[in-house]
């Protein structure tokens, strides 16, 4: 049996993706090369040797939410309807990244708005919140804009957002306490205006903590 010596392999070619090009892609992983360089005393270079291309295309994946169009997330997704009542989605998954310190935040959001004779389709508010979320972001921020959107777009006669996220750059720094939760909320349109209705979707939200 003859051993076929071993070919250094060519660095991979990057393709233009949904949302770095290939000239991009190339960029994001010259940076993390030069990151790895850095630390290169510390770091094992075998394990690490294609990790700038990896980082480079898991980036095209994590950012995504900046290139999905929110007229097509919507696309024929409005009904009219007679309900008067509050429609609640809640424990929707989302994972982001913290514009601060580029590492995940995670948890779940909850979206709570009074119709005005028109609904979403149910499944497009959890597409609302990924679209949010796979973007370089900040909690406070990215809880606006779920709450802004929505009332833009199905114009409610009001709308409530509450956001859990575990930050990982507090976590895993040991500023704040393991497992410390964040929670942040917006509200708009009744939801300001109204105890009673902002009582009523925070009571359906309450309800999960306690149950937790
Ligand atoms: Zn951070």
């Amino acid at each position: 049996m003859v051993a076929t010596p071993k070919k250094r392999s060519p660095p991979p070619q990057f393709e233009d993706g949904l949302i770095l090009s290939a000239a991009c892609k190339r960029q994001v992983a010259k940076g993390v090369r030069h990151i790895l360089e850095a630390v290169s005393e510390h770091v094992d270079g075998q394990g690490t040797r294609e990790t700038p291309y990896r980082v480079a295309r898991m980036y095209d994946e994590l950012l995504a939410g900046y290139k999905v169009d929110p007229q097509a997330l919507l696309n024929e997704a409005l009904f009219d309807v007679e309900y008067d009542e509050m429609v609640i989605v809640k424990d929707i998954d989302f994972h982001s990244l913290c514009e601060h310190h580029m590492l995940p935040f995670y948890g779940r959001a909850h979206v709570g708005y009074l119709p005005d004779r028109k609904v979403i389709g149910l499944s497009k508010i959890p597409r609302m919140v990924e679209m949010f979320a796979r973007r370089l972001q900040v909690q406070e921020r990215m809880t606006q804009q779920i709450a802004s959107f929505l009332d833009e777009t199905v114009k409610p006669l009001g709308v409530g957002v509450v956001v859990e996220g575990v930050h990982l750059c507090a976590v895993m720094r040991g500023v704040k306490k393991p497992g410390s939760v964040m929670v942040t909320s917006a509200v708009r349109g009744l939801f300001k205006d109204n105890h009673a209705t902002r009582e009523e979707f925070m009571a359906h939200v309450r309800q999960r903590f306690e149950a937790r």
